[in-house]
């Protein structure tokens, strides 16, 4: 087929049928600082929902690959924040919208985050040791971060993320940390996790992260709400051999399914993003015995799509303008 009939062909389909955009959220909630991005307030999620409901309708995973004249939405939330059950989860409920809560099936980090643990020790510890040293097995020299020892010495920056330049030493030692910590497998950064504790000199059990448990997936199923995996222990799955990637993929599953006793038939990629998984990672979520497979792309579902790697928008705490311009275009 030419590249230029299949062109065509595209845009046929294009008019023919609207589009599906799939939305990834992480937590509906307020915050000081986000410094990963991950939340969207209550008000800026109400407005979002209140605009896709007028450009489109927003569908379950049933409805998925059905193709229909007007835009179709789907949202979706990863990693299983309590704020998913307890705030979004009430507010679609009320509109009987549908939604998939993807849940990270074995936390075993004590319900902890690596991302929540560094933003909660180097921009909401009040002081810190102004070098801080952290042993990781495997790694040959320790890794040190300097810091301002002093939180009221550095700027909290609502919007500040880890992707633009860093503004102080502690959120350098923010940027650092992450992009270790992200690459770690998961046994490894337990024990990165509890030695930075030590080095800031806090009890590890001060740090954890406010997840739902298997009682909420277990109501939200029950309401009707479609609860899929993302894995066992949030991995970077690059990181992983060939058996642990499957037993993430598979495991998770498996262990899901007997928490809620039902099939779970999604999978949503941890992190996502181009280079955060492998060309087998789509074929181990085939395998598994799912039916779609997720990543993270900022893109609409398109024409011929692989549904064991459908892409989906990674929503930011944008207000309604924002939100509006950023759907119209990628639905153009
Ligand atoms: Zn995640």
């Amino acid at each position: 087929m030419s590249s230029r009939f299949s062109g065509a062909r595209r845009k046929l389909s294009r008019l023919l049928f609207g589009r599906t955009l799939v939305l990834a959220y992480h937590r509906i909630s307020d915050y000081h600082t986000d410094p990963f991005s991950i939340c969207v307030t209550p008000k800026n999620f109400s407005a979002h929902i209140g605009i896709l409901t007028e450009l489109g309708e927003i569908i379950s995973g049933d409805q998925l690959l059905r193709r229909k004249q007007r835009p179709r939405f789907m949202i979706t939330f990863d990693d299983g924040y309590l704020d998913n059950f307890t705030v979004a989860m009430p507010f679609l409920q009320a509109r009987s919208l549908p939604a998939i809560f993807f849940v990270v099936v074995s936390l075993e980090e004590t319900s902890l985050y690596w991302w929540d643990a560094l933003h909660k020790v180097f921009l909401e510890t009040k002081t810190l040791p102004a070098c801080m040293e952290v042993e990781v097995p495997g790694y040959e020299n320790a890794l040190t971060y300097e810091v301002e020892p002093h939180i009221a010495d550095v700027s909290s920056l609502p919007q500040w993320n880890i992707s633009m330049p860093p503004p102080s030493k502690r959120h350098r030692a923010l940027q650092d940390a992450a992009f270790q910590a992200k690459v770690i497998p998961p046994k490894l950064r337990r024990e990165f996790i509890s030695q930075l504790a030590a080095s800031a000199q806090i009890s590890i059990a001060s740090l954890h992260s406010p997840t739902s448990s298997p009682e909420h997936w277990r109501a939200a199923h029950s309401a009707g709400y479609e609860i899929g995996s993302h894995t066992l222990r949030h991995p970077w799955l690059p990181a992983l051999d060939t058996f642990s990637q499957r037993e993430e993929i598979t495991a998770s599953k498996t262990h899901l399914e007997r928490e809620i006793n039902a099939p779970v038939r999604m999978f949503a990629v941890t992190h996502g993003g181009a280079g955060d998984y492998l060309p087998s990672t789509s074929v181990f979520i085939k395998e598994a015995g799912y039916q779609y497979g997720f990543a993270v792309r900022s893109e609409a579902i398109g024409w011929r799509a692989n549904p064991f790697d459908l892409p989906r928008l990674y929503v930011r705490n944008w207000d309604a303008d924002e939100f509006r311009q950023i759907i119209l275009k990628k639905l153009s």
